[in-house]
């Protein structure tokens, strides 16, 4: 190799090793920070935007534990519907509360409310929604799973109603292998009464075995009603 040959292959090894350094080390951390890290939690933001079109504690949820009193509801044994339905109430409260949500109960304590009072707590809460708790009971044992109510008086709210009623349904049998026994379309008193969007939630068959068991732990009671809250919330976020 001549010496003029030589430089030049030097100064180009120089010049390419350089080449390198800057843009080899330099164009990494850039990719990195552009296409690696910030790429899954600019993701996660736009998903955040896209679910919470208005804050999740602006809502008032009135929330309605079945029967009390000297209303027992269905039993069987030491069971009755109607401390069931309060422990899932007092849960989903508590839930609800922690995500920033205004909650009313129908009764806070074993006192029968009577269905027309419930109707007008409801009316005068001015709230989002109405949940109401209940433990289905039939002559067949082997029927079992949860049942969510919804009734449209004359198409009143019909499609809110259903739509409610699904989100509700699908969220509830969520855990804990609940049988997924649909909506249904009745015409109860308390869903008659209100104005504001609302269900009656059969928490499955007191009168089968399989959801006896279930209903007897405090854990799947504790799930039942941060699911059920979570179909209110997922509805309330899908309207507003
Ligand atoms: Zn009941």
């Amino acid at each position: 190799m001549r010496i003029g040959n030589r430089k030049r292959f030097l100064f180009s090894c120089i010049f390419f090793t350089m080449i390198m350094l800057l843009f080899g080390k330099a164009v990494n951390p850039v990719y990195e920070k552009v296409l690696g890290e910030p790429y899954s939690p600019m993701v996660k933001a736009i998903d955040k935007n896209n679910k919470f079109k208005k804050p999740i504690r602006e809502y008032t949820i009135v929330l309605d534990a079945g029967h009390g009193g000297i209303d027992n509801g269905t039993s069987y044994k030491d069971m009755y519907e109607k401390y069931l339905t309060f422990k899932i109430v007092k849960y989903a409260e508590a839930y609800l509360k922690d995500k920033g949500c205004k909650v009313i109960l129908t009764r806070n304590e074993d006192k029968l409310i009577p269905l027309k009072k419930i109707g007008e707590k409801v009316n005068e809460a001015n709230a989002d929604a109405f949940v109401s708790i209940h433990i289905n009971s039939i002559n067949d044992v082997t029927f079992k799973g949860i049942t969510t109510y919804y009734y449209d008086a004359k198409g009143y709210q019909k499609d809110e109603r259903m739509n409610l009623a699904q989100i509700i349904e699908k969220e509830a049998i969520k855990d804990d292998g609940w049988e997924n026994k649909g909506i249904r379309r009745e015409n109860f008193a308390v869903l008659r009464y209100s104005k504001i969007p609302c269900v009656l939630v059969e928490c499955g068959f007191i009168t089968n075995k399989e959801d006896r068991e279930k209903l007897s732990k405090e854990e799947v009671l504790k799930r039942l009603a941060e699911n059920i809250s979570n179909g209110t919330i997922e509805y309330l976020e899908s309207v507003k």
